[in-house]
């Protein structure tokens, strides 16, 4: 009978004096992902996954080798966002222009592990020049502190940098034109993780069509960042039933981040 503790320790490349029961454990938890992952597939419209054998000789990732970069920060990158807010905040690109007070470009730590990426600015956010300070702000901000963060330690912003007028969703062609920024703000930041807020978060930044509903808590992969959906914080004041199911997906970007 094959043993799962031992065979999840081996594939988890784990040490020597890991117990049998960690193992058991960890392979629960990696039993329970796949089934997760299966069942979004499923519901993403698979039918059947090709199987690739791994090449020879080829040994599983080490977590050291996980929590590396993909891509390394550019040097520099703390002037060549604030650069690039420069150019936001004069940005005509969309019909948005004629309606902001202010661009909301970002706010945070250039060097942040963490990214949160929103949709588009409201009143309150439009009014101040900064995403997240109204009421939906304040409930990201209680969650970033349940996550043992502060807000200067991660970096926030949105994928639409002007706000759409009486708070509407945003057109596709806003989004295609306000894309190349928040694309190049990843790119200078380099973080970890991002959480995307809400469906329009995700699609703006990705551009693939996802249900917020199925796809929210499981990682997602965006030029090779691990990114996480879920729900946007508006939405859970109107709906604090979902509160759960947020902070069910932040537990997974704590762990992902080490954060105990
Ligand atoms: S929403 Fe984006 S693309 Fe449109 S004017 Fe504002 S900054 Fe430019």
């Amino acid at each position: 009978m094959v043993n799962v503790g031992v065979v999840a320790s081996r594939l988890l490349n784990l040490p020597a004096r890991m117990t049998r029961d960690n193992g058991e454990r960890i392979a629960d938890n990696l039993c329970m992902d796949l089934r997760d992952e299966l069942a979004l597939l499923r519901d993403l419209g698979y039918t059947h996954l090709d199987y690739i054998a791994p090449a020879a000789g080829r040994r599983a990732e080490s977590p050291e080798r996980r929590r590396t970069r993909t891509t390394p920060r550019p040097e520099g990158n703390d002037t060549l966002l604030a650069e690039l807010g420069r150019v936001a905040a004069v940005c005509q690109n969309c019909r948005l222009a004629g309606t902001r007070t202010n661009v909301v470009y970002g706010v945070g730590n250039p060097s942040a592990d963490l990214m949160f990426i929103g949709e588009a600015p409201g009143r309150d956010e439009d009014l101040k020049g900064e995403p997240f300070v109204g009421r939906a702000g304040q409930l990201l901000t209680d969650i970033i502190k349940a996550m043992q963060l502060t807000r200067e330690q991660v970096y926030i912003a949105n994928v639409i940098k002007c706000r759409p007028p009486e708070n509407r969703n945003p057109e596709s062609d806003e989004l295609d034109a306000c894309r190349p920024y928040i694309r190049r703000q990843v790119e200078l930041i380099q973080p970890r993780v991002i959480v995307t807020l809400g469906r329009f978060a995700l699609v703006g930044l990705t551009e693939k069509v996802y249900g917020i509903t199925s796809v929210r808590g499981h990682w997602l992969e965006y030029e090779g960042v691990k990114l996480m959906p879920t729900y946007h914080p508006a939405y859970l004041l109107r709906t604090p039933s979902a509160k759960k199911e947020v902070w069910a997906d932040m537990k997974k970007v704590m762990a992902e981040l080490e954060i105990s």
